[in-house]
């Protein structure tokens, strides 16, 4: 399951970031999945739940916002919304030559013992 080894990721670099911060709990997390990503939102919210025992995530509150995805056409240049990898391009039914955004995914903010908040850190 390709969701628990990234929510394993995920708490590892939270725990490295709160200690280097001295943060005792992170009381909230929140993430950045892009549709085009091909992560589950839903399985990524489970399996964080798990990796997060034990951990100074143990009562953290996850919240994960999923951005939109876009692409370039390699033909006409249009910029057109993705909703999937395979979403092609409206004025010439072509793939994407290049996607703008919406593929990657990464910890926008951690917040911190009492309210402090730590800022985003990509994790690709
Ligand atoms: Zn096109």
């Amino acid at each position: 399951m390709h969701e628990l080894t990234l929510a394993m990721t995920i708490v590892d670099m939270v725990v490295e970031e709160a200690e280097r911060s001295n943060a005792g709990t992170v009381q909230e997390i929140e993430l950045e999945v892009g549709v085009l990503s091909g992560v589950n939102a839903d399985a990524l919210e489970f399996a964080l739940s798990l990796a997060m025992r034990n951990t100074v995530l143990e009562n953290a509150f996850v919240l994960i916002v999923q951005t939109k995805g876009s692409g370039r056409c390699n033909q006409c240049d249009r910029v057109f919304a993705m909703t999937e990898i395979w979403t092609t391009c409206p004025g010439c039914n072509m793939p994407a030559g290049e996607i703008l955004s919406g593929d990657a995914m990464r910890i926008v903010s951690l917040v911190v013992n009492d309210q402090e908040e730590i800022d985003s850190f990509a994790l690709k």
